[in-house]
């Protein structure tokens, strides 16, 4: 990929590291199954991989909680922490790198006078615009005139995280400072949404092989989210999905049905309405996600989460913007029938399950 050049590639900077072949092609393994592409293109990603320089990425920060930061710093098995890391050439980045203050400023500087249109620029936080963007200034700029400036001269702008993608927590109401995403900031340049609280660092790294590996973006939804991580509906690849099916719910935190992993759509899960690869992917090197730990889904990657996926712990029949299946509300209501007529858990899972497909005929 000629558009990055700064020295050695990526294979050999992988040698250099000591990481064998074997991790190598587990991770470009890895890579394939994230981008929803048929296993043998792991060998395509190989290749294009060590033949590639080492792209330059800045990372900003702006109103945020550094939880993408913490993703991106939370690879837990050296080899594949190395790899990523490689991967993401990270040469500005306040909160991880050494230099501070001017010198720090510089380095962002050097990058977009040197590498105009050749970068990545990654943001996290949402941009205040009210009153100037005096709401969150870093080194003297406002952030909207560091997000014009660095943002305005990169490749693409990835937005990681739900504030930088759609304005987040900052954003809800009222918006004290005027909080938008990076594309409402700086109109016209190109980006690539990650949202969720926080971003999946694999999806981020599948996004930059993606690039690394074809030379274009993967193909995005009308929000700018890429199918591969945000094509499929939470409710539809979740584990606790056969308990949805049979009607088996959890009815109070701690109760039989947690403790057995039934479905959470009573305890306010929004699965059923949200967008994103967790149930697959899952965080911490696939350790485990939200709703295998016991706790459901908030619909955290999608615009205005906490205006209209709110309360968290109260099941929304209908969220505006949203299509909420249709099983999953004629089931809900057909297991609140059963309950009432007092029947014993197994008899509520039947009979919520038969009314619902009654209703769905
Ligand atoms: Fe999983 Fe939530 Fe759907 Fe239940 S409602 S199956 S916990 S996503």
């Amino acid at each position: 990929m000629s558009t990055f050049d700064n020295g050695s590639s990526i294979s050999e900077r992988l040698k250099k590291g000591g990481v064998s072949r074997r991790d190598f092609m587990k991770f470009c393994t890895t890579m394939a199954a994230t981008l929803a592409l048929p296993s043998g293109f792991a060998l395509k990603i190989a290749e294009a991989l060590e033949k590639a320089k080492k792209p330059t990425l800045v990372w900003l920060e702006f109103q945020d909680c550094a939880g993408d930061t913490e993703a991106l710093l939370r690879a837990t098995k050296p080899t594949v922490a190395d790899i990523v890391l490689d991967i993401l050439s990270v040469d500005y980045h306040e909160t991880i790198m050494a230099p501070s203050g001017k010198q720090a400023e510089k380095s962002l500087m050097d990058v977009v006078k040197n590498l105009k249109g050749k970068y990545i620029a990654v943001v996290e936080g949402s941009i205040p615009v009210k009153d100037g963007g005096v709401y969150c200034c870093v080194g003297g700029k406002s952030a909207l005139d560091i997000a014009k400036e660095v943002c305005g001269n990169a490749l693409v702008t990835i937005n990681v995280g739900t504030c930088s993608s759609f304005g987040g927590i900052p954003a809800a109401k009222p918006n004290p400072t005027g909080a938008v995403s990076t594309k409402e900031a700086v109109p016209g340049i190109t980006v690539v949404n990650l949202p969720g609280c926080p971003v999946n660092v694999e999806n981020l790294t599948a996004t930059v092989v993606h690039f690394l590996t074809f030379g274009s973006l993967p193909s995005m939804d009308k929000l700018g989210r890429p199918y591969f991580a945000y094509g499929k509906r939470i409710h539809d690849n979740c584990e606790r999905r056969s308990h949805f099916d049979a009607g088996q719910y959890v009815k109070n935190w701690g109760d039989e049905g947690h403790r057995q992993g039934w479905c959470l759509y009573e305890m306010g899960c929004k699965g059923p309405e949200s967008f994103h690869n967790c149930p697959s992917v899952k965080y911490n090197d696939g350790t485990s996600w939200p709703v295998q730990a016991g706790h459901g889904c908030f619909g955290c990657a999608s615009p205005n989460f906490w205006d209209t996926m709110t309360p968290i712990y109260r099941r929304l029949p209908n969220v505006p913007g949203f299509g909420v299946e249709t099983t999953a509300d004629k089931i809900g209501a057909g297991l609140a029938v059963a309950t009432a007529a007092g029947l014993a858990l197994h008899g509520i899972a039947k009979a919520a399950r038969s009314k619902g497909e009654k209703t769905e005929e």
